[in-house]
């Protein structure tokens, strides 16, 4: 049954390193045979451990950007994807930050890691890619590493949208319509994401956009914790009329119920 595990939600290095919120990153399970693990940030696999996810089950790691709070555990979760390699397979999504050398810079993948995997994919912002029956887009999001992407991933029975860092573009919301499920990364409460990440205020005009039939939020930094995202998630769902969730540490939802909304000829 497809499932979508928030391994951990916190949203600033302040956060993560005080550990008041975990990482780890958001797994999607389609089916039986796909698992994806989106940004694996520190923890990831002690936190799949916890909600029951099995990291060798993992067909696809997606990386949106190089900030260690979203790739830490990168290497870790190949690791354990490959049986420390004894079985070469899975494929790595990302930025080209995270996979390639960029402007002189280390790319977060070691050399090691690279042979385990069965093929590793650099993406810039607006490709496409399948992966068995899940077309995966890119699309562009404005972050201070200039090679983030955030990922729609069109699954067969719903589609899930999730930007990964970035701050409001109306290119960003356009490349989002025809998600069903919207996870949006929200560090900042009201209008306070003062042009470096999204705030609540950027999700809204997002939602309102696209018309998403579930929006999750994630990725608190400390002032949104402080302001407390089950709050802003009610005043988001207020302005927009979306279902609008906070996620919380381990949250397991499905997504199979809200797809088909936007592409009745994909489904049943
Ligand atoms: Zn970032």
């Amino acid at each position: 049954m497809a499932q979508i595990v928030f391994l951990g939600t916190a949203g600033s290095a302040a956060v993560a390193s005080k550990n008041i919120r975990s990482s780890g990153g958001i797994i999607l399970k389609i089916d039986d045979s796909l698992q994806f693990h989106l940004d694996p940030g520190p923890g990831a696999l002690q936190k799949a451990r916890e909600c029951n996810i099995n990291p060798n089950h993992t067909t696809a790691v997606l990386v949106t950007h190089n900030h260690i709070n979203h790739c830490n555990d990168l290497n870790l979760v190949i690791e354990a994807m490959t049986h420390s390699g004894l079985e070469r397979r899975g494929v790595i999504l990302g930025s080209k930050s995270v996979l390639q050398p960029v402007d002189g810079g280390h790319p977060f993948i070691t050399r090691y890691h690279q042979n385990l995997v069965e093929r590793i994919i650099p993406l810039e912002k607006n490709h496409k890619i399948a992966i068995e029956s899940v077309e995966i887009q890119t699309i562009p999001v404005e972050h201070a590493d200039p090679t983030a992407i955030g990922f729609k991933l069109i699954c067969p029975h719903f589609t899930v949208g999730y930007p990964g860092d970035t701050i409001f573009t109306p290119q960003l919301a356009e490349s989002l319509k025809g998600t069903d499920v919207l996870i949006l990364n929200v560090p900042y409460p009201g209008k306070r994401g003062q042009g470096l990440n999204l705030d609540s205020d950027a999700a809204i005009k997002i939602i309102n956009h696209i018309k998403p039939r579930l929006v999750i939020i994630t990725h608190f930094g400390l002032e949104m914790l402080k302001a407390d995202p089950m709050f802003e998630a009610r005043t988001i769902q207020q302005a927009t009329g979306v279902q609008t969730i906070a996620a919380s540490d381990g949250l397991t939802i499905s997504p199979t119920g809200y797809g088909n909304y936007h592409s009745p000829i994909k489904g049943f």
